[in-house]
């Protein structure tokens, strides 16, 4: 059985629908990776499985064999599902350590002292190549493109989901951040977790190997393969695709 399995998704925000029947199957520790030109509704997709109350869904979706339009955004985090934003929020006052703490909390149901977590955070950090330093930052307040990308990192390294969506792990990012979130991605990828990889580029297969690759056009799936069409997408565009 599949990890996710959507039948003929359809993603509306009020009268426009934007996702427009999209099937698609992820099995366990399998890693999709979803591209498509701008506002073709790879974003919508992600944030409506995630549970964004903006949008409304129809069609079906199982997440680990339980219907997923009618869990609550916070008990599809319970259940491993992850999403990572593409611009994410800044939280000034709250720093990164207690955050992770609390989320911890929320998906494990396991309350720890702030001592016995820090174990926890710190070897995560470590493994990330992350700072103790930058724990005791605010959630995003202030950090780099490629520093916001890390402390996503970190969270999903931390949670541990059964199933990590990526909107654009890769946007605003210098080179050498490129090899590194690309590097920690896919040292946390080890532990079979699967994946959801949003992005326009075929180089974060670098150092994630995918299994499928899909292309969204206009709220519809129009092709997929293997990673050989993300290649030959950042080679000669979409049109070919979409004739
Ligand atoms: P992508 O991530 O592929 O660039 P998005 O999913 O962000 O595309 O957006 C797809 C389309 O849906 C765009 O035309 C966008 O303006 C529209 N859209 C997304 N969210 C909303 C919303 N809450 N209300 C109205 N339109 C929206
Ligand atoms: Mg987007």
């Amino acid at each position: 059985m599949a990890l996710l399995s959507l039948k003929n998704l359809r993603v509306s925000a009020g009268e426009k629908e934007i996702i427009q029947g999209v099937s698609l199957e992820v099995g366990e520790g399998e890693v999709h990776v979803i591209m498509g030109q701008n506002g073709s509704g790879k974003s919508t997709l992600l944030s409506s499985l995630a549970g964004n109350p903006k949008y409304s869904v129809s069609g079906k979706a199982v997440f680990e064999g339980k219907d997923l339009l009618a869990l609550k955004p916070h008990e599809r985090a319970r259940r491993g599902l992850f999403l990572a934003f593409q611009s994410p929020i800044e939280v000034p006052g709250v720093s990164l350590a207690s955050f992770l703490r609390r989320a911890y909390a929320a998906r494990f149901g396991d309350e720890m002292s702030a001592l016995e977590f820090d174990k926890i955070l710190s070897a995560k950090a470590e493994a990330a190549g992350v700072a103790r330093s930058f724990l005791q930052r605010g959630i995003n307040d202030g950090m780099s493109g490629g520093e916001r990308k890390m402390s996503e990192i970190l969270q999903l390294s931390v949670l541990e989901p059964r199933l990590a969506m990526l909107d654009e792990p890769d946007s605003g990012l210098d080179v050498d951040a490129l090899e590194r979130v690309g590097a920690a991605i896919g040292k946390i990828r080890k532990n079979g977790m699967s994946m959801i990889i949003v992005t326009h580029y075929a180089r974060v297969l670098r150092s994630i190997k995918a299994d499928r690759v899909h292309v969204l056009h206009a709220g519809k799936l129009a092709a997929s393969g293997d990673e050989r069409l993300a290649h030959k997408i950042e080679e000669k565009g979409y049109g070919w695709v979409l004739q």
